[in-house]
């Protein structure tokens, strides 16, 4: 048997009960006679703890230093693992990003990994040791220090893990059962997916879906590793996610639409009497760049022909808010904008499926869904497998709902389960 690449998220080790009964898991993987790399993540909300600490102290904590205080988080819960195996009677270790091998760029906060040299890992295992590895985390390659991955990062971690040890499979063990059709913390009905394309996984991680984390998923699609998504309270088998449809899956069949993903972490900048001339987008762009913030959706609306003004909207996440604020009204006059207006209270709803290339009702079916559901919508865009729309915050729950029911994507049988874990 091959070498299998076990995550498991801070839900699942959120206190010594869950670390010992993930301990056993773990155990029970090797016994079958597999070679076990465990990822872990900090214990249930700690990393969001630490973050509320570090504002204490800080206004805007960024950089080297917050990335110091976040991975403190990973080491707890990497040793105390080793150690509930060991007690377990099976030999174990653990490693910080660093010392197995995570090496990515410099920058703090949300890193990208560049490589994976995992000589520690391989050297433990080939020891015959269970190699536990702090997620979320890793080492720049130019600056020497500590960096982490961006938050749910620890997903990423597995996947690169994976494809540097050429894994049979990344197993992400979490507090719900699989991947649903939407998350089931908001929709009871949701129906757990038995296999989902990597191309349909990464337009609902991307769209908010946080039982996995979008680059985790580019990274799987591009190394071809299949992810297995399943609980860590429960035996049952989870979301296989693959590029390819596996053959002879008696389970499997490729649905129209894979989902709903609703996403209540963005807000929205209006940039207010911009001037209708070429250069004027290129300009503010390149200041929201420059601050190195990433944006999602863009709108620009048609100018007043009295004016000659017009109004551009986007949406980035709340966390880059107050940045690029700043990068704007320092480049107020540049620009040559009135003025800007920002709005934390709105959220996304998208529908994915790559079944909407080939079936043209589908972006009206969902609009007229949300107008049934008393929704307004305020932005909209589409990729060839995925429409979303912005709401008012306060709208999104019962719009996912109203989605999910109008696409028949409700269970008829039972209620999804949500083992632990505080949505947070
Ligand atoms: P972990 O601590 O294991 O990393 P996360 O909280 O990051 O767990 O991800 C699991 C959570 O993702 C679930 O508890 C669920 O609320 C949420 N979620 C959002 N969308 C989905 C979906 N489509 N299917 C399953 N879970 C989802
Ligand atoms: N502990 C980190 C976070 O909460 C990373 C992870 O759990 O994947 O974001
Ligand atoms: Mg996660």
């Amino acid at each position: 048997m091959g070498l299998v690449v076990q995550k498991y998220g801070g839900s699942s080790v959120a206190d010594a009960e869950g670390i010992k009964r993930v301990a056993k898991r773990i155990v029970d993987a090797k016994k079958n006679g597999h070679q076990v790399v465990v990822v872990v993540s900090a214990m249930g909300d700690t990393t969001d703890e630490l973050i509320d600490l570090a504002e204490q102290v800080s206004p805007m904590p960024t950089g080297r230093e917050f990335d110091m205080l976040l991975t403190a988080g990973e080491r707890i819960s990497m040793a105390l693992l080793a150690m509930a195996i060991k007690n377990l009677g099976h030999e174990a270790q653990s490693f910080t990003g660093s010392q197995a091998g995570v090496i990515t760029d410099s920058v703090h906060n949300k890193a990208r990994i560049i490589d994976v040299t995992p000589g520690r890992i391989r050297t433990a295992l080939d020891e015959g040791n269970i190699a536990i590895v702090a997620g979320f985390q890793g080492v720049s390659a130019d600056s020497k220090d500590i960096t982490t991955l961006g938050r749910g990062g620890s997903d990423t971690t597995a996947v690169a893990l994976a494809a540097a040890l050429d894994a049979e499979v990344c197993e992400i063990y979490t507090d719900v059962d699989g991947v649903f059709t939407a998350d089931p913390r908001v929709v009871k009905k949701a129906r757990k997916i038995d296999w989902i394309s990597s191309e349909d996984m990464l337009e609902l991680a991307a769209s908010g879906s946080k039982v996995l984390l979008h680059r985790c998923v580019e990274y799987a699609r591009r190394y071809n590793i299949p992810i297995h998504v399943r609980s860590s309270f429960s035996g049952l088998r989870g979301t296989w996610v693959s590029n390819e449809k596996p053959e002879g899956d008696a389970q499997v069949e490729h649905a129209i639409i894979s989902g709903v993903a609703h996403d209540v972490s963005e807000a929205k900048v209006t940039v207010v009497g911009v001037p209708d001339k070429p250069g004027e987008a290129a300009a503010i762009f390149r200041a929201i760049a420059d601050a190195e913030i990433n944006i999602d959706m863009i709108v620009q609306n048609v100018s007043a022909a009295s004016t000659g003004l017009t109004d551009i909207s986007f949406t980035l996440p709340k966390t880059e808010g107050s940045k690029a604020i700043d990068a704007l009204e320092k480049s107020k006059t540049a620009i040559g904008f009135e003025s800007l207006r920002y709005d934390d209270q709105i959220g996304k709803i998208s529908l994915v499926g790559a079944g909407m290339k080939t079936n043209p009702g589908v972006t009206a079916d969902f609009f007229k869904a949300l107008s049934d559901a008393g929704v307004n919508i305020e932005l909209i865009s589409t990729s060839e497998i995925r429409i979303s729309v912005v709401t008012r915050q306060d709208d999104v729950n019962e719009a996912v709902r109203a989605v999910h029911t109008a696409f028949g994507l409700d269970s008829d049988s039972d209620e999804a389960v949500v083992y632990g874990g505080t949505g947070r």
